[in-house]
């Protein structure tokens, strides 16, 4: 493919992000090697250690056993293979379509206008409907907002229920530590990180129980058969062991979103950036602006060199309605807001740069 060189600002790190330089560099240090873990010659047995080495690096990146975490080929699947091995979901409205549409027989949590589930709810519905497992994001992917996870946790363990999180959002952008947060399971992906797409992992509790959703082989101990997508595994570990180090300073990030944000709504009085008060991810703004609907907006500063996204495009590339904005009850927005996400190549000239295209063009 060729590269975009039309120096176009990249903003939609919440899609996907750049592939980082150190992992490029992993990538071209191994390609050349043939590498199945399972083969006992030595060039398996040299797949099998590294393998082991990056299930080390990403464990200490989110905190939990090197042997709690399943490879997969990423988000999507590590949500499929937990819920579809449930059979009766109480899920977030505001869930990723990966966990809504994996879900059986499900039940939904409400979310408020601050875009959180509603904790009132949650027990409610599953005293009411009993369900097996409760699925809740750590952060959502359109408005940044981070879910109160703790009491999640405290309330579906009260009932005994598997209580899983899509962290695919989160990862890498806030300090996210499985074993403290009392969770079974959740679900983290490489290519939100400066990974290599088509890698991910479930990790999983050793006393919870699944069925596997891709039996043969037996890797991954028979939890997810398939030869290990090595260079994608190593690619994600480069990617954790480099995100690891940036996380020590997130909190800085928080200062720079501040300053965009407030230089947004200072030169466009009439639009609003969703949850604005609320607890979210340093490097999400979904901003909502009262005539203009977000296709339109997408394109326009697309033209103007701005890679940004509306809150829900599909994989056709259709912009549907945000089913997050209907769900908090901000249907007056669901159809003018876009999403701006920023990450480690862009620096504060780029946040300048869109401020200027935003006030144009609005
Ligand atoms: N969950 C959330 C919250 C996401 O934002 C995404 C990707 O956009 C996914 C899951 C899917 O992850 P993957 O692309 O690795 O399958």
């Amino acid at each position: 493919m060729k590269k975009n060189n039309n120096m176009s600002v990249y903003l939609d790190y919440n899609a996907t992000s750049p592939m980082r330089d150190a992992v490029k560099k992993t990538l071209v240090s191994i390609i050349d090697s043939p590498a199945n873990a399972s083969s006992i010659h030595s060039h398996g047995r040299l797949a099998k250690k590294l393998l082991d080495e990056a299930r080390l690096d990403i464990s200490e990146l989110v905190n939990c056993n090197p042997d709690e975490i399943i490879f997969t080929s990423g988000g999507t699947e590590s949500n499929t293979t937990i819920l579809k091995s449930h059979t009766k979901a109480l899920v977030s409205s505001i869930e990723h379509d990966a966990v809504l549409k994996s879900a059986n027989n499900p039940n939904y949590i409400k979310v408020g206008k601050n875009g959180q589930v509603d904790l009132n709810d949650l027990e409610e519905k599953i005293k009411i409907y009993n369900p097996d497992i409760v699925s809740v994001m750590w952060a959502n992917n359109e408005t940044g907002v981070i879910q109160p996870i703790n009491e999640v946790v405290a309330i579906a363990k009260k009932y005994d229920t598997h209580t899983h999180c899509d962290a695919v959002q989160a990862i890498g952008k806030i300090p996210i530590n499985f074993h403290n947060s009392g969770l079974d399971s959740m679900s983290i992906s490489s290519h939100k990180i400066g990974g290599p797409s088509g890698v991910g992992a479930l990790i999983i509790d050793k006393n919870s129980k699944f069925i596997p959703l891709i039996i043969g082989g037996g890797q991954e101990k028979g939890r997810r058969s398939g030869t290990e997508n090595f260079i994608g595994i190593l690619g994600f570990s480069c990617a954790a062991k480099e995100v690891k180090k940036e996380l020590k300073n997130y909190q800085e990030n928080y200062l720079k979103r501040k300053a965009f944000e407030e230089k947004l709504l200072n030169n466009n009085p009439k639009s609003k950036i969703i949850c604005f008060n609320e607890d979210r991810l340093p490097n999400t703004t979904a901003i909502y602006n009262p005539v203009m609907p977000s296709e339109t907006q997408v394109i326009k500063l697309d033209l103007m060199g701005f890679s940004v996204s509306a809150g829900s495009a599909c994989s056709s590339g259709k912009i549907n309605k945000s089913h997050v904005l209907k769900s908090m009850g901000l249907d007056w927005a669901s159809n003018n807001t876009i999403r701006i996400s920023y990450g480690w190549q862009n620096n504060n000239n780029d946040l300048d740069r869109f401020v200027d295209a935003y006030k144009k063009f609005v």
